[in-house]
C-alpha cells in the first residue's frame, strides 16, 4: 500500500506544485495583460524629478468601449502637496491612481506631469517616480527581504531594515524563525492583509519616489498600527506629491484638496473647512462616521 500511496501522495505534490504555478502565471499574465495597454510614444521624453506638479485635465475613461467610468475629471496636485479623494466603493477612485501610473490611458483629456501630458514620457521613468501602496499587496513568492527591497534593489541591508522599521514591520520580521529570509506568498508564509499591506508600505518607503499614491493604504491595519503608521505616512508625505483615497475621513482632515466622487463625477472639491461649510455631500459623510465613531 506504500508503495501505491507514496507516488500518489507525490502527484498530489506535483499537482499542488502545478496549481501554484498556474495562479502565478495568471498573476503576470494580468500584470503583462496591464502593461500591455499602454506603450511609449516614439522619442518619448525620460522623467527625472524630485518636484512633481500632477494635473488631471478633463479626463474621461473607460475600461471597456461598452461603460465610461470616469467623467471630465479635473484636478491638481501641486508639488509637494496632499490630495485626498473620498467616495463610495464604485465611485472610480482607484481607477484614478491606475491612470496616474498608466496602467491604461485616458479616453479624453489628459494627466500632465509638470505641464508633460504622461503618454510623453517613458512609461519606466514615470514609474520610478511614484510609489503605489495599494489596496490588496500582491507579494513575490521570495523572501520578505526581497519583497521590501524591490522598491530599490541597490539598497543596504541597514535601508532595507530602516524601512520595515519605519512601517512598523520589522519586529514581525525579526521574531520569524528566518527573519528577512523568510519566504512569503503562495508558497511560503501566509502574511495578514496588514502584514502585507506593512511591507509594501516599507517598499515603498524605501523607493522613496517624489509622487505617491496610497489607495487606502492602512484599511487592513488595526487601528493602533494604523494611528501608528499614519503619522510616518503623513512625514513622508509632507515633502512629496501625494494622492490618497481614503475610506475613514480622519485621514483627509490635512489635505491641502480633499476631492469627492460619486459615480465617475467629482461633486465637490475643496479644503476640509470649505467642504464642511458648504454641507454638501462630504458633510453628511463626516457627519455619519462621527456616528459611526460614536456608536462603535
Ligand atoms: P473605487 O476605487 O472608487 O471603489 P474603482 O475605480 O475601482 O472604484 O472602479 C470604478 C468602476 O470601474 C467600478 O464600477 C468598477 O466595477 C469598474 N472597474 C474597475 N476596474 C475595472 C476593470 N479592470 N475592468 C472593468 N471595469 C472595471
Ligand atoms: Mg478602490
Amino acid at each position: 500500500l506504500i508503495q501505491l500511496y507514496a507516488p500518489l501522495n507525490f502527484l498530489g505534490f506535483v499537482y499542488r506544485e502545478i496549481k501554484h504555478s498556474l495562479a502565478d502565471m495568471e498573476r503576470m499574465f494580468t500584470l503583462l495583460e496591464q502593461g500591455e495597454e499602454v506603450a511609449d510614444r516614439p522619442g518619448a521624453q525620460t522623467l527625472a524629478t524630485r518636484q512633481a506638479a500632477i494635473r488631471f485635465e478633463q479626463v474621461q475613461f473607460g475600461y471597456d468601449g461598452k461603460r465610461q467610468i470616469l467623467h471630465d475629471v479635473s484636478f491638481d496636485i501641486p508639488a509637494g502637496k496632499t490630495v485626498a479623494v473620498v467616495g463610495a466603493s464604485g465611485a472610480g477612485k482607484s481607477t484614478l491612481s491606475r491612470l496616474l501610473f498608466r496602467f491604461y490611458d485616458v479616453g479624453a483629456g489628459r494627466i500632465t506631469l509638470n505641464g508633460v501630458d504622461i503618454r510623453e514620457l517613458t512609461q519606466a521613468s514615470l514609474r520610478t517616480h511614484i510609489g503605489i501602496v495599494p489596496q490588496d499587496t500582491v507579494l513575490f513568492n521570495d523572501s520578505i527581504y526581497y519583497n521590501i527591497a524591490y522598491g530599490r534593489p541597490d539598497a543596504s541591508r541597514e535601508q532595507v531594515i530602516e524601512a520595515a522599521r519605519a512601517a512598523h514591520i520589522h519586529d514581525f520580521v525579526s521574531q520569524l524563525p528566518d527573519g528577512y529570509d523568510t519566504v512569503v506568498g503562495e508558497r511560503g508564509l501566509k502574511l495578514s492583509g496588514g502584514e502585507k499591506q506593512r511591507v509594501a508600505i516599507a517598499r515603498t518607503l524605501l523607493k522613496n519616489p517624489p509622487i505617491l499614491i496610497f489607495d487606502e493604504a492602512t484599511s487592513a491595519l488595526d487601528s493602533h498600527t494604523e494611528k501608528a503608521i499614519q503619522a510616518e505616512l503623513a512625514e513622508i508625505a509632507a515633502q512629496r506629491t501625494t494622492l490618497i483615497i481614503a475610506h475613514r475621513l480622519s485621514t483627509v482632515v490635512d489635505a491641502h484638496q480633499i476631492v469627492v466622487m460619486e459615480g465617475g463625477r467629482i461633486i465637490e472639491q475643496g479644503s476640509f473647512r470649505d467642504l464642511l461649510d458648504r454641507q454638501g455631500r462630504f458633510a453628511q459623510m463626516w457627519q455619519l462616521q462621527l456616528q459611526d465613531a460614536d456608536h462603535a
